[in-house]
């Protein structure tokens, strides 16, 4: 049989303590601040959005948080996902590099958002909350919320960005067998969505948007509370079990990795891989290229401002110090939907500020392409967003190819595009456009940045 293909973890070796990188930066990362005040936000003023667990997890200086057993029981479900080497891939791209990809979409849901979605439900649930509000934008991260809305008896009341509600109907239907209520966002049931409408009836939309729309209800309702699918701290906390599963799957294969690859939206998936490893880098015991990789319609880490800005449109939330095109920025409608977001995780953001990782953008018919090359040499179809990652995965094999470097590459394939099957479909039609993003339209966002 030779050296394994699929290299799979027993049920007892799911990680017990998630990751947190803060404690071993060189320095920490800039305050949360209070809009109106200017001054670091603290615990009460994000106590009507999210539970006092996540808010102390928010702010942790731990460098390890322990997983309850409440969460691991859920976990199981699905954890430890495989890591799988790519070698049809290797073999059709001629490559001397060895590729591996840690496979987040045998979830439930089919991508990396349960890791969250689930102690993000239980705990809300066991802090006696009763309804979960949300925005989605491909539908992934409100599919995940539903099922572990589900899991733990909660109501989940979902904002889809329009331009994916119309394009992705059955990640609609997703939600809903998990029990979700749904809205097409903007929505007339807000006064945020409802002030959009009345200038443009036909926006389609943009994750900025939907939070606003989110956050408006969860504030008005006592037994509600907010969840956010990625940029914050907790999100990317509880993403570490993908790299501290990997790190373990390699050890046991007696590789290191010399560069990990992953796509950024909002930047969860990409940290959850490469964040222990970036342990592992700044103790000295191996030396990776952390490589994320984003849309070059929506380019927050390669052309955004690093500015303190708002995480939604409507400026409800706290300033984050982050890279962002701006808070009213609303991109093309690609089909990558999850990473459609104008900003990035503030602690990403930070990391890269800090030069620890690199950026790199990816046009959209590049990304499917790639995408069509992965799946008919190793059968999985990527998901738009992981397309990415696969692009620039080729891209870092092929350079080997030349070079005769027989580098190990570990990329994030953080979820399936089984409902993502429309795009393709254009892809292959030859109906997919490339949209070249003007200097213009990122200055014009970016002139509406909160002056701090
Ligand atoms: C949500 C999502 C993303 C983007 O979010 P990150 O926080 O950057 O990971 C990427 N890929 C998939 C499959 C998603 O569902």
């Amino acid at each position: 049989m030779g050296e394994p293909t699929r290299v799979l973890l027993d049920e007892s070796r799911i990680p017990r303590n998630w990751y947190n990188v803060v404690p071993d930066l060189p320095t920490p990362p800039p305050p949360v601040l209070h809009p109106a005040t200017l001054q670091p936000v603290g615990p009460d003023d994000l106590a009507p959005l999210f539970p006092a667990a996540l808010i102390e997890q928010e702010v942790s200086g731990e460098r390890f948080v322990p997983v309850p057993d409440g969460v691991l029981d859920v976990y199981r479900l699905w954890r430890p996902t495989p890591l799988i080497r790519a070698r049809r891939l290797e073999r059709v791209l001629g490559t001397p590099a060895r590729i591996y990809y840690k496979y987040e979409g045998g979830s439930p849901s089919g991508s990396h958002k349960p890791n969250t979605a689930v102690p993000q439900a239980y705990y809300n649930a066991r802090e006696g909350v009763r309804r979960l509000t949300t925005e989605t934008g491909a539908g992934q991260w409100g599919s995940a919320l539903a099922f572990a809305c589900a899991q733990y008896g909660l109501a989940c009341e979902v904002w889809m960005v329009r331009a994916s509600y119309e394009q992705k109907p059955y990640r609609r239907t997703l939600m809903k067998v998990y029990g979700a209520t749904l809205h097409a966002s903007p929505s007339a049931v807000t006064t945020a969505g409802s002030r959009i409408l009345a200038e443009d009836p036909h926006c389609t939309g943009s994750l900025g948007i939907a939070i606003s729309e989110a956050v408006e209800v969860a504030g008005q309702h006592d037994d509600t509370r907010y969840a956010l699918g990625s940029v914050l701290n907790h999100v990317l906390l509880h993403q570490t079990v993908i790299g501290e599963e990997a790190l373990e799957q390699l050890a046991a294969l007696g590789e290191t990795p010399d560069v990990v690859i992953g796509c950024t939206g909002g930047g969860s998936n990409f940290a959850g891989l490469a964040f222990p490893f970036l342990r592992e880098k700044l103790a000295g015991r191996m030396n990776p290229v952390l490589r994320s990789v984003e849309p070059a319609a929506c380019p927050s880490l390669t052309r955004g401002a690093y500015a303190y800005d708002f995480g939604d449109t409507a400026g409800f939330t706290p300033l984050m110090k982050m890279h962002t095109l701006g808070h009213t920025f609303v991109p093309d409608p690609i089909h990558a939907g999850g990473l459609r977001y104008h900003g990035m995780s503030p602690l990403l953001s930070h990391v890269y500020e800090l030069g620890l990782v690199e950026a790199v953008a990816v046009t959209q018919t590049e990304c499917f392409d790639a995408g069509i090359r992965f799946a008919r040499a190793e059968g999985i179809v990527p998901a738009p967003e992981p397309s990415h990652a696969v692009a620039a995965t080729i891209a870092e094999a092929l350079r080997c190819a030349e070079s005769g470097e027989e580098k190990v590459i570990v990329m994030s394939l953080c979820g399936h595009g089984h409902f993502d099957l429309p795009a393709y479909e254009s892809r292959l039609a030859g109906r997919l456009e490339d949209f070249t993003l003007p200097q213009e339209r990122i200055d014009a966002a970016l002139a509406h940045l909160p002056a701090v």
